[in-house]
């Protein structure tokens, strides 16, 4: 088969396929307490899906790089341990899978956390079979919004970028998508952002959750006959 006859599906990991918010922000709140630094709800707000290092460099300035990848590994031990108690996929996710599975649909992760985090998420939610690539912080010198995290899942995948829709929850991953070539679907059901900023960040489609969203859904918005 030719690779323009191949599409893919990229997803966003955390507040798209799963709910790990509150996972997150307990990590964090943890970490702060170490350093004996605040850490509110509006810092992880204003930072969520950003990785570790670029958060760490604004809420806890003044380290040098090896303290900050230090510092972000204690993090990820303390929210692991927290998503050690269970972590489902969101509503529809399950459904879609495996009808994009069905339909020839290539699949990917793409996401600013690292390898172990995805690991550990697959492993607990039973759906590492999915994906013929998963690239995570390790994998990219930018975060999203740029799109070299969505560009590495293609390029791994051998599917254009004009073949690809990426599944999000954040204004900047739709940011990141649009920049790299590819349709998205904006999915505001864990709801860090508005309808209105994720439409103008590019999304094709923007909604409260995946329940009710098909393959055809997909193939229309990508043109796939
Ligand atoms: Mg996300």
């Amino acid at each position: 088969m030719s690779e323009q006859n191949l599409y893919a599906v990229i997803w966003d990991v955390d507040g798209t396929l799963v709910d790990t918010g509150e996972l997150h922000f307990q990590a964090w709140v943890q970490l702060a307490q170490d350093l004996k630094m605040p850490f509110t709800r509006d810092d992880f707000t204003a930072t969520f899906g950003r990785r570790n290092p670029e958060i760490i460099g604004a809420l806890f300035p003044g380290h040098t790089p090896e303290e900050i990848a230090q510092l972000g590994e204690q993090k990820e031990l303390y929210y692991r341990a927290e998503a050690r108690h269970g972590i489902d996929l969101l509503p529809g996710v399950r459904e879609l899978l495996d009808g994009l599975k069905a339909a020839g649909y290539k699949q990917a992760l793409g996401s600013s956390a690292p390898h172990k985090n995805l690991e550990m998420i697959t492993e607990i939610t039973e759906s590492l079979p999915y994906f013929q690539a998963i690239v995570g912080m390790e994998d990219t010198k930018r975060g999203k919004p740029d799109p070299e995290v969505f560009l590495v899942a293609a390029q791994r995948m051998g599917v254009p970028p004009q073949n690809c829709l990426v599944m999000e929850d954040a204004v900047a991953g739709i940011e990141a998508a649009t920049a790299g070539g590819m349709k998205s679907i904006a999915i505001t059901f864990v709801g860090h952002h508005s309808e209105d900023s994720l439409r103008a960040a590019g999304a094709n489609l923007v909604v409260p959750s995946l329940e009710g969203i098909t393959v055809e859904t997909i193939n229309r918005l990508l043109s796939r006959s």
